[in-house]
């Protein structure tokens, strides 16, 4: 939390960023567009960053369509030759477009841990709301045990959440092994697996509990592609102590959770991004209507 004094009549809203890695081939840019063709159908503006050289072939006319706005960094890496233009681009596509999502793809060897880093420098930290590393990983890679060792270590070692793409391309028998095999990698980051780079889209840009009320009691429609999530709500006891807040949340096997808490600290923002639990003072009360409640996402229960 920025401590300083600000001057400024209003703080600039939060966006969320998302940052997606993963190797040549895994299929990051397939979440990508699904990320993008969502965000036009719902009228969400994006701006993407991508740093992915060569490997592209995002569709143009889907940015055209609906102020995505899509900038290429080329010449590096964002992770480190890069960060400074990194940060320089994050502050332009604020001031001039200002989005509702980043979502930055980073090349092949980024380690998305640096590349987050970028969020929290002056003056991005200013700006950017909720954070979150994803990796995406191709199962037959895992499967055939290529490539397992030095950046393919530190990618998955700090992800918030990690994508098992291409399972199609083993079979189920052996998913067993190859989810050990991440494990022994990466023992606690959540794990969801797809075909195709078909996630649960809510999993990297929760929606708010707005959000929840607009879409109201219908279920999502049913995707036989991905695991299916469920999205629920909880509502913490005014009062309730922060620390009692946090074992709630570490404990309910959660992928994702956000909302505000009327604490006996105060009032908090909670955010649970993968393994990570985050609970501190938000810069300005929401709406009333909002206070109390935190949305919840996990794996659907089996049936
Ligand atoms: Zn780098």
């Amino acid at each position: 939390m920025n401590g300083s004094e600000r001057d400024e009549t209003t703080s600039p809203r939060r966006i969320p960023a998302l940052v997606l890695s993963g190797f040549l081939g895994s299929g990051k840019t397939t979440v990508v567009q699904r990320l993008l063709a969502d965000a036009a159908e719902r009228g969400i503006r994006v701006a993407l960053i991508s740093n992915e050289l060569g490997e592209l072939g995002i569709d143009r006319a889907l940015l055209g369509k609906s102020d995505q706005a899509y900038i290429e960094l080329e010449g590096g890496c964002v992770c480190c030759e890069l960060s400074d233009d990194l940060l320089e681009t994050l502050v332009e596509l604020q001031r001039e477009i200002d989005p509702d999502r980043f979502v930055i793809e980073t090349s092949g060897v980024a380690l998305p841990y640096d590349t987050q880093l970028n969020f929290w420098r002056e003056p991005a930290c200013d700006f950017i709301g909720d954070d979150m590393a994803v990796v995406v990983v191709n199962a037959d890679q895992l499967a055939e045990g290529r490539d397992l060792e030095g950046t393919f270590v530190d990618q998955v070692q700090s992800a918030d959440l990690m994508i098992l793409n291409k399972v199609d391309l083993v079979p189920e028998t052996d998913w067993p092994e190859i989810e050990a095999r991440l494990r022994e990698i990466e023992p606690e980051a959540p794990l969801v697996r797809a075909v195709r780079g078909d996630v649960d889209l809510d999993l990297l840009f929760p929606p708010d509990v707005g959000e929840l009320d607009r879409r109201g009691p219908t279920p999502k429609s049913p995707s036989h592609h991905h695991e299916q999530f469920e999205t629920s709500e909880w509502n913490p006891d005014a009062g309730m102590p922060c620390e009692a807040i946090e074992a709630h949340l570490s404990n309910a096997g959660l992928l994702r959770a956000k909302g505000f808490a009327q604490t006996e600290e105060g009032l908090r923002l909670v955010q649970v991004v993968g393994r990570r639990v985050e609970i501190s003072e938000p810069e300005e009360a929401p709406p009333k209507a909002l206070l109390g409640r935190i949305v919840l996402i996990r794996r659907a229960a089996e049936r």
